[in-house]
Order: structure tokens, then sequence, then C-alpha cells
């Protein structure tokens, strides 16, 4: 297990719980308790070098993307975005320009989304560049979407298509707070997150947080035009790319088949859903290929270390 994994593991346990904190770690966002509406939190680092390359992308970019994680993990839960600190630590002899162009790509993103960016931090060391957002928002009447409420028969739904985002959308892509909120006014969602480390690996914690399992039919899984590009060159099948590629920044729920069936049929939900499958007792993951077969299928995707 990664340090990342078996920290956070032992952070869930150590942390005191409050009862004003209605879910705390393991989720896209922790849940506060409001007065009036309950509130969603969560944040994100990008490191140069780690997230992006420092050179070979615009600042702006760099900048959207830093705010685009937290408003798909807002989006995640289903939440409308409200606000967000950011917090940056500069490398030694950065360009006030450049400084700027960061700022410029996180606030052209934050006005299409409402967002207000309302403070924050900065400093210089002599290492390479560090942003951190934290961003808030506000449930809606219809309540959150959280990752430990799949039921045994829910069908699971993703939206696509997946795969090959390290080809351009790990940096363009459109957070799907719009769809989220729609799909949640409208429909009877059981569970819900984003997917940041590719779909084997992101519903393998979907499952274990609401202990259950998954069935995931292969070949109903949406594949990307750049997950096949890829595979020309990668050594692996356009599928295994869509399985297991991270940042897609799509989203991933279960409902209730009469309801999944519904969705699928609606026509204006401002993107495609897939069904890919269905939730099981039976911990754990398995594939179920064209022909029927059934194995266990290994979670596999960006694992942090
Ligand atoms: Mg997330």
């Amino acid at each position: 297990m990664s340090l990342e994994s078996e920290f956070v593991r032992w952070l869930t346990e150590r942390v005191v719980q409050r009862d004003h904190v209605l879910r705390g770690i393991g989720d896209d966002a922790a849940i506060v308790a409001g007065d009036q509406r309950n509130q969603v939190i969560t944040t994100d680092l990008l490191c140069d070098g780690v997230h992006f390359r420092w050179g070979e992308v615009s600042a702006a970019r760099i900048g959207r993307k830093a705010l685009a994680v937290n408003l798909s993990d807002i989006a995640a839960m289903a939440a409308i975005p409200e606000a967000a600190v950011i917090s940056v630590a500069f490398p030694r002899g950065f360009a006030l320009a450049e400084a700027q162009q960061l700022y410029e790509g996180i606030l052209e993103l934050a006005d299409q989304f409402d967002v207000a960016v309302i403070g924050g931090d900065t400093n210089s060391w002599s290492a390479p560049l560090v942003i951190s957002v934290t961003m808030w928002g506000r449930v809606t009447e219809h309540g959150p979407l959280r990752r430990d409420t799949a039921q045994v028969g829910d069908r699971i739904l993703v939206t696509g298509p997946l795969g090959g985002s390290i080809l351009s959308h790990h940096l363009d892509f459109t957070p799907r707070v719009r769809e989220s909120l729609l799909l949640r006014s409208r429909y009877d969602l059981h569970a819900g997150m984003d997917l940041t480390d590719g779909l084997s690996l992101d519903l393998s914690r979907l499952v274990a947080s609401s202990q259950v399992g998954a069935e995931l039919q292969l070949d109903a899984v949406p594949i990307s035009n750049d997950a096949r590009l890829l595979s020309q060159s990668s050594h692996k099948s356009p599928l295994e790319h869509a399985l297991t590629d991270g940042e897609d920044f799509e989203l991933l729920l279960t409902a209730a088949p009469d309801v999944a069936a519904r969705i699928m049929s609606d026509k204006d939900l401002l993107l495609s859903c897939h069904d890919v499958g269905k939730i099981i007792a039976e911990p754990g993951l398995w594939s179920i290929t064209p022909g029927g077969q059934r194995t266990r299928l290994q979670p596999q995707g960006y694992e942090h270390r």
C-alpha cells in the first residue's frame, strides 16, 4: 500500500469525530452541517512535475486545471460551488506576468461557474511551483451525492467517453457541475463520485465505501477517441485505457434499475450516460465479457505514491 493510502487510513482513525461533520475523510468532499443548507468542502494540491509540467503548458491552463479539479469534486457531491481560497508557492525568480497568467486561468473558469475567489496565501521558495485550491459549495434540497450509499441491485452509470485523458482532456475538461446538479434534481441517485484515477480503481473505492461489489460489463464501457489513439503506441488496448487511465473527470453514479433506465432515455441531460454494470452484494470488482464470462477484475489506475 502506498504511503498516501496508509497515511489517510491512519488519519481517518486519528481525527476526532464532531457532531457537525456529517461526512469527514473518505468522500470527494466533506459535508458540514449548516444553519440553512449543509456545506461541502474539498481541497486539491497540484505540484509541478506531478500534475503538470511547467514550461510544457501555459500558466493559464495550469491555473484553470487547479480550479477545475476542485469543481469536479463539488460536482461529484451534486453541490453548488460557491467560493475558493488559493495558495501558491512560486519558484524564486517567477515572473509577475506568469503569476498573473496563472490566476487569469483560474479566474476565467471561476467566472464561468460563479465561484468567488476570496483569498489564499502566496510564498516564494527555491523549489517548483505548487498550487493548492480549497473550495466549498452548498448542498441543494435534493441532498449530497455520497460514495457510501450504493445499494445492491443498482445499475452503474458513467458519463464519458473514458481514457486517453493525458493527450489533452486532463487540462481542458469542463467539470460536470451543471450536469450533476441536473441529474440530482431529476432523479433519485443512490451514490456517486467523479472519475479521477481510472474507472476500475474509482469504482473499487465506491463499492468498498458502500460495502458492496460490482460487475462491470466490459463491452458497455464508453471508450474515447484519445484512448484509441493512445493504444496505437502504448501496447494497451483502448478498453484498458478506458478502465485504468486517470483524470477523466467524468461522473460515476449508481441508481435503482428503473431510475437508471429513465436516465438512459432522457434526451435533454446535457450529456450522455452509459450503463456499465450493476452493484452486487459480493465484495470486489468483477468483469463480464461480451460472451458472458465472469472474472475478477484487478482495480488498476493512478495510485498516489
Ligand atoms: Mg473526487
